[in-house]
């Protein structure tokens, strides 16, 4: 196997697509499987205890420090049922772990076009193992926060939701892949080129942001990554109503 993070031919190790010690802070001990739907208009199913097996043992324990700030981060976001101006603590190695996350979802299903997995720019994947900062030009960053009711998150609840959410949809005239990975009432959207090309991208991740607003109503804020490791925290600025929450989980039952 050759290893996505050093791309040396080795013996790959289990990567947990979410960390294992973000599973278990959430769900406690008995991590169980966990199917998921999506805001986007159809369903997808993902076992979220599923690991992947492109990531040889030295770049995984290299990446551990990434599952512990994850476990911090997803510790702060449990806290509240409403994003609504929530303020979540961030640094450099807290988002490594939302773009590992992202990444690792996005190695779990190739693209419906060609069946062939998307081609992910080796930079970050160095960056990452490194711990250095991703090049912002590579990536786009936006986050929506769920105005949510206290039931959403209690499992007791007939009406309740599922904790992590996670789908990718391609924009083929942008060639835009859109990975929109959802943690509780905090809705994250990381915008890659499909193909690695780089070309005049930002213009095209504007064009998709466009399409994403008229087609399925969603805006999500656009991360000003520089500012917020300066800060490090992101107050969370454009919330998802209520009344549109409730509308998509009735779009994803219907689907
Ligand atoms: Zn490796």
């Amino acid at each position: 196997m050759k290893c996505i993070y050093c791309q040396k031919e080795k013996t790959p190790s289990h990567e947990h697509v979410i960390s294992e010690t973000v599973l278990k802070i959430v769900f406690g001990d008995a991590v169980r499987n966990i199917t998921t739907s999506s805001v986007f208009n159809n369903k997808t199913l993902t076992d979220y205890q599923h690991k992947i097996l492109d990531v040889c043992s030295d770049c995984n324990s290299n990446l551990s420090p990434y599952d512990v700030a994850g476990g911090k981060l997803v510790s702060d976001i449990n806290k509240f049922y409403d994003a609504s101006f929530a303020k979540i603590k961030i640094d450099s190695i807290k988002l490594g772990w939302l773009i590992k996350t992202h990444l690792n979802l996005i190695r779990l299903s190739p693209d419906k076009r060609t069946g062939l997995h998307f081609q992910i720019c080796q930079d970050i994947y160095t960056s990452l193992i490194k711990k250095s900062r991703i090049d912002t030009p590579l990536y786009v960053l936006a986050i929506d926060g769920y105005q949510g009711k206290e039931y959403f998150w209690d499992e007791n609840d007939s009406k309740h939701i599922q904790y992590f959410s996670h789908k990718s949809v391609t924009f083929p005239d942008q060639e835009i892949l859109v990975s929109n990975f959802r943690i509780k009432s905090i809705d994250t959207f990381l915008l890659l080129p499909t193909n690695n090309d780089y070309d005049n991208f930002a213009n095209r991740c504007k064009s998709v942001r466009v399409d994403m607003k008229n087609g399925y109503d969603i805006n999500p804020s656009e991360v000003d990554i520089k500012q917020t490791l300066t800060d490090r925290y992101y107050l969370v600025t454009n919330i998802v109503p209520f009344d549109r929450i409730l509308r998509s989980i009735e779009e994803v039952k219907k689907a």
